[in-house]
């Protein structure tokens, strides 16, 4: 994820911020999603979330590792398309595009739900009750709280483009949510 993220964030760092959204909660979330993210380092490198250790079966591990490629799949084709549009949090850059094509097409977060399939990937693949859903709870809490704030701030900056894009497209799922 890092890798695949490097040069889009690169990129689109060199672009001006003009709208900006990340207040204290998002900071907190955003903390949280880094620990999570971390965490299977710290079960592989030490002994201490040992305790919660149970043994990998076959068939959640090959059907994690389905997850894994299909979220780095969807996580490259996301930033591929979203270009230097990309923020790590909520923010409008200079000269900041409404996209609509590509992935985007099909639905308004696609980014978001290749991590909650990377983050499924995690669960099913580290044989651990703590470092394997971390992320999952990480993500579905940062999505839970950024969802409306992010429409909302894209609605303000692109108004009826927005407003149409939103009439014709699923959050997450095409045709179901
Ligand atoms: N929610 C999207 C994008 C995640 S990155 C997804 O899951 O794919 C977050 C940033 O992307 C936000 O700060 C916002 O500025 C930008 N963004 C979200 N949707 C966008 C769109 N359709 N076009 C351009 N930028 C978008």
């Amino acid at each position: 994820m890092i890798v695949i993220r490097a040069p889009h964030g690169q990129r689109s760092r060199g672009l001006n911020v003009v709208k900006n959204r990340k207040g204290r909660l998002e900071t907190g979330l955003l903390t949280f999603a880094w620990f999570a993210f971390l965490l299977p380092l710290v079960w592989i490198t030490t002994p201490l979330l040992a305790f919660a250790d149970y043994s990998l079966r076959p068939r959640p591990f090959i059907a994690g590792v389905l997850c894994l490629a299909l979220g780095l799949w969807l996580f490259h084709r996301s930033h591929a398309d979203l270009g230097t549009n990309w923020s790590v949090t909520l923010e409008v850059r200079e000269k900041h595009q409404l996209v609509t094509h590509g992935i985007y097409r099909h639905v308004r977060h696609p980014m978001y739900l290749s991590l909650l399939v990377y983050s499924l990937g995690q669960a099913l693949v580290l044989p651990n009750l703590l470092a394997g859903p971390s992320y999952s709870l990480a993500m579905a809490l940062v999505f839970a709280f950024r969802l409306r704030p992010e429409e909302q701030m894209m609605l303000e900056a692109f108004g009826k483009d927005y407003e149409t894009y939103r009439a014709r497209t699923k959050r997450l799922v095409r045709g179901v949510w």
